[in-house]
């Protein structure tokens, strides 16, 4: 099947996130917590698809609390954030079917050999560009983009854009689970988030 045709019926997306969301690279605290820095276009991405109503997972083999406030952050559902994911596969199933979707309406984007599992059930496998060797060779779609540098936006945009589903409502309800200390700041300065 061409791509343009998996593009048209993606339903879901799900995401890794080291190399995926991130470019990979850790910093490691003394208290071992591990930071990551991701990309704000790509995440603006993610935010459209959530607010355009589509199901958005994260699938991490990674756990920090920071994953777990920048994907509430995002819209993502606390129930549609698996961290410690040590098979990705039952995991993405289980996403699928708690939607009624089909793996087949769903896109995984991973990097890594553990996303392999996971990329071969998935109706769109797509890896960033610097993806290693086995999963490019497991995937229908190799974005021109790395990871933590457009992947995510490269991927989300050609759906939602064939799909019609491209547009940026700023009236409408936020989608986002900020912390309680974001949302009482966001109260003092007269927005809500
Ligand atoms: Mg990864």
């Amino acid at each position: 099947m061409k791509t343009e045709i998996m593009f048209k019926n993606i339903k879901a997306f799900v995401f890794d996130v080291d190399g995926v969301f991130t470019d990979g690279s850790v910093l490691a605290l003394p208290d071992g917590d591990l930071l990551r820095t991701f990309n704000a276009k790509d995440c603006f991405a993610v935010r459209m698809a959530v607010d355009n109503g589509y199901p958005v997972a994260i699938v991490t083999g990674g756990c920090s609390q920071s994953i777990m406030h920048r994907a509430a952050s995002l819209g993502v559902k606390a129930r549609d954030l698996y961290q410690l994911s040590r098979d990705k596969r039952p995991d993405f199933l289980r996403f699928c079917s708690d939607y009624n979707l089909q793996p087949s309406e769903v896109v995984f984007v991973g990097d890594d050999i553990p996303d392999i599992p996971a990329l071969r059930e998935a109706g769109l496998a797509v890896c960033p560009s610097d993806a290693v060797t086995e999963v490019k060779e497991a995937c229908n779609y190799i974005s021109p983009f790395p990871g933590g540098r457009g992947c995510i936006r490269d991927i989300v945009e050609k759906v939602l854009k064939m799909q019609g589903k491209w547009h940026f409502d700023p009236t409408a309800p936020v989608s986002a689970n900020y912390p309680d200390h974001i949302t009482q700041l966001s109260k003092k300065t007269g927005r809500n988030v």
